[in-house]
């Protein structure tokens, strides 16, 4: 598959609310951030699957915009093993938090953020 085929396919994924990841085909490896070949193996065959939304705050950071407006920044671990960077939105954050992926419109495209899970 090609870079753009990939992001293609990530992007009508998220356009149906549904948190995409690719896995490796050739050594298993599962990654979030799209690319056209494995980083751990350099193959090309793989496989975009969907992810069930839920994992953890593997580790984070907070911070305050120029409006004053807390942040969080975090690396969430996804329950089928996948790390990815996102937004998130809880009222009190730390390693281990359970969180769900959520959808949002920002500036016409559909995005992913997480937020805590039952909030
Ligand atoms: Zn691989």
């Amino acid at each position: 598959m090609k870079l753009q085929e990939i992001k293609q396919i990530y992007q009508k994924s998220i356009d149906s609310n549904l948190l995409p990841f690719i896995e490796c085909d050739a050594c298993g490896h599962k990654f979030f951030y799209p690319r056209a070949r494995c980083p751990r193996c350099f193959s090309n065959k793989l496989q975009v699957k969907n992810s069930a939304g839920v994992g953890s705050v593997f580790s984070y950071t907070k911070f305050n915009t120029k409006s004053g407006e807390s942040v969080i920044y975090a690396i969430i671990e996804l329950a089928e093993g996948v790390r990815m960077y996102s937004n998130v939105f809880a009222q009190r954050i730390y390693v281990g938090l359970r969180v769900k992926a959520i959808f949002k419109e920002l500036k016409g495209k559909r995005v992913v953020y997480f937020e805590e899970e039952g909030a």
